[in-house]
């Protein structure tokens, strides 16, 4: 294994590969609808990865330490054939979990047939328990109910414990903190609270639409008392807690208010090739063009990896006002 670290010793551990940067959702807080129109330019096909140039990627990123790699989007059961993709990296010698982020509109249907081709989890996103809410944040109409079968079934497929993502958004569906945790409670699945970050420039993104990641924790710890778990590997971004009654566990994603910098092994790569060393990078290095030109795609990653010295959140302050601006949140994947 070559090994490879960064300005702070940061190795690379988990990659994130996003492998469309179009959705049928527009939650208001990732593709608000007023930017991402009918009039939107996705990208052309023939700029996307191919998935045999994804799975040479992901060869490049195991041999130096990858164990994790991660699928995402835009909406990643949107792009056609995913189960060959997952066939092609789960047979790389070296990816010990590979799993997928989806808001679950079509994994019902895909459930059985991404397991078959070897996907070990998935991650589910639903912000809230109610239609009203969550048909709002999705700004699609999309029923909760079609989300929670799909839970099901993953589940029921064996790509479970399912992990359950939630934006909270304050003044939106704070309420969805104690509905999401009395519905899941017990289930086996976990539910991850997410702060509503910053990342791109169309969210319109304020401090004070943050509900922090501690105010979470202690409304539910309220109605359904908690204490911490440690982190299952070091590294993990989100927090653990379980219940006091041993009915389950959920997760705090704090990345505003504590920020994880200091052991972010994660790299970023976009539907186009680009490699991004921070989700809040504002630029990237083509791994597509070095590849389409015949160049050593290993060099040029040792190269970018080696001078990365993101460390955004843990900066935050300091880079408000903006000075740049950051890539999209479907576009980069999270
Ligand atoms: N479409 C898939 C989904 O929604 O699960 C995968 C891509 S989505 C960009 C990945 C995750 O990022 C989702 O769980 C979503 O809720 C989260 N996300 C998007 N925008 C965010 C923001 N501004 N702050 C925090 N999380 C965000
Ligand atoms: Fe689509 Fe996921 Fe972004 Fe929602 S969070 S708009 S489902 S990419
Ligand atoms: Fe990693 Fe960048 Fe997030 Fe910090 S801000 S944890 S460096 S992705």
């Amino acid at each position: 294994m070559v090994m490879v670290t960064d300005l702070f010793e940061r190795p690379i551990r988990d990659l994130r590969i996003s492998v469309t940067d179009r959705c049928n959702f527009r939650c208001i807080y990732c593709m608000p609808r007023e930017v991402f129109g009918p009039d939107h330019r996705f990208l052309p096909r023939e700029q996307l990865l191919t998935f045999s140039e994804i799975a040479t990627l992901a060869r490049v990123f195991v041999a130096r330490g990858v164990q994790k790699v991660r699928l995402t989007g835009g909406e990643p059961l949107l792009r056609k054939g995913m189960e060959r993709l997952v066939e092609m990296l789960a047979a790389i010698a070296g990816v010990d979990d590979l799993t997928l982020t989806t808001n679950g509109s079509l994994l019902a249907r895909k459930a059985q047939s991404l397991v078959d081709a070897g996907l070990d989890r998935v991650t589910v996103s639903l912000d809230a328990m109610d239609d009203e809410t969550f048909m709002a944040m999705n700004d699609v109409g999309f029923p909760v109910a079609v989300v929670l079968e799909a839970i099901e079934v993953a589940s029921a497929c064996g790509l479970g414990p399912v992990k359950v993502n939630c934006v909270v958004q304050r003044g939106i569906n704070e309420h969805a903190i104690l509905d999401m945790a009395r519905h899941f409670k017990g289930s086996g699945h976990i539910v991850r609270f997410i702060e509503y970050m910053d990342v791109g420039s169309t969210n319109g993104w304020r401090l004070d639409q943050v509900v922090p990641a501690a105010e979470i924790v202690a409304a539910i710890h309220k109605v359904f008392p908690l204490e911490p778990v440690p982190p299952n590997y070091p590294g993990e971004v989100a927090n653990r807690f379980r219940y006091r009654d041993g009915s389950g566990e959920i997760g705090v994603i704090a990345s505003v208010t504590q920020p994880f910098c200091g052991s972010c092994t994660r790299a970023r790569i976009s539907a186009e090739g680009m490699l991004y060393t921070c989700l809040f990078a504002s630029s990237g290095t083509s791994l597509r063009d070095v590849m389409r030109t015949g160049g050593d795609v290993a060099r040029v990653l040792d190269e970018v990896w080696e001078k990365r010295e993101d460390r955004y959140s843990e900066d935050r302050s300091a880079h408000t006002p903006r000075l740049v601006v950051p890539v999209e949140m479907s576009y980069i994947g999270g």
